[in-house]
């Protein structure tokens, strides 16, 4: 059984007086555990409204999501839902409750009414995981804005949850921050948790197993990197490719011969240096 299941959905917000914007067609894919997906597509492709619709907030209108066998509509699960899907958000000012960082982390756990105990030491792992202990009684506004990202993860991993979705959590840093924060994202997808990551950036997309892209509500793309990159539908997609991907192509044009589509800077060097001796 694969741990997200999404069944033909759709889902449209009402806008008032009878109207409504479509903002989900048709959508179906499933995810297994363990899994590092990421969700690609333009502004307004309907990326915030998957998300939305992953951890329960939103219910399809039509269609269904299910989570471990959950379906999203079952209003008795929803509190299990939520707490197996975990999200991090763009803003990471938006995020932070309170002023010291352990007290930020804990208050997820403490309105679940984790004994104090257990608190601490789930408090204690989740900033171990985002390399953040050595701040922890320090007060979260002199941060940066990657280091405010990392706290507002380690808040959702002392939720334990299975899942983290990423809304777009690397948008407002700068590129050390968006390193940061995929590396973490990346540590976590190691140790057994599936992530998505919803992005515009295709070199963080590169990272991912897959790769799934949104266009105006529809599913157009759903692949490895290599097979993503290798479509002309990217761009039609409003998608730039990573610069490595770009560059390789453009040689590819001047007689040089790659491995099929590259993804990283890596393998363009390696494609480079296979055929400069
Ligand atoms: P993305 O995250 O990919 O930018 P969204 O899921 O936020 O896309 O939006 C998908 C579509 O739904 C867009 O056309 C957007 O204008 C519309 N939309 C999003 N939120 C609302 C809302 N609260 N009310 C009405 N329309 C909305
Ligand atoms: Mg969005």
């Amino acid at each position: 059984m694969p741990q997200i299941e999404l069944i033909n959905v759709s889902y449209s917000y009402r806008t008032g007086e009878g109207q409504s914007v479509r903002a989900l067609r048709n959508v179906s894919f499933s995810v297994e555990k363990g899994e590092f997906v990421a969700l690609a597509g333009m502004n307004g492709s309907g990326k915030s409204t998957l998300a939305k619709l992953l951890n329960g907030l939103f219910v399809p209108s039509a269609g269904d999501v299910v989570i471990d066998g959950m379906n999203t509509r079952d209003e008795e699960r929803t509190f299990d839902i939520r707490r197996k899907a975990g999200m991090v958000f763009q803003n990471p000012d938006n995020q932070m409750v309170a002023t010291i960082i352990e007290d930020d982390v804990a208050f997820g756990p403490e309105n679940l009414g984790v004994p104090r105990e257990e608190m601490i030491e789930r408090v204690d792992r989740a900033l171990d995981a985002v390399g953040m202990q050595e701040y922890r009684t320090r007060s979260a506004s002199k941060l940066s804005g990657g280091q405010k990202q990392r706290v507002a993860i380690a808040g959702v991993l002392a939720m334990e949850p299975e899942i983290i979705i990423f809304d777009e959590s690397t948008s407002m840093l700068d590129p050390e921050g968006r390193a940061e924060i995929m590396g973490v994202a990346k540590k976590l997808n190691e140790k057994g948790i599936t992530v998505i990551a919803i992005t515009h950036n295709m070199d963080e997309a590169a990272m991912a197993d897959r790769i799934i892209v949104l266009r105006k509500g529809r599913k157009v793309l759903d692949g490895t990197p290599k097979e993503v990159f290798a479509s002309p539908e990217v761009e039609a997609c409003g998608l730039a490719l990573p610069p490595a991907t770009e560059l390789a192509r453009m040689l590819s044009e001047r007689g040089f011969r790659f491995d099929g589509t590259v993804t990283d800077e890596e393998e363009l060097v390696e494609g480079i240096c296979s055929q400069s001796n």
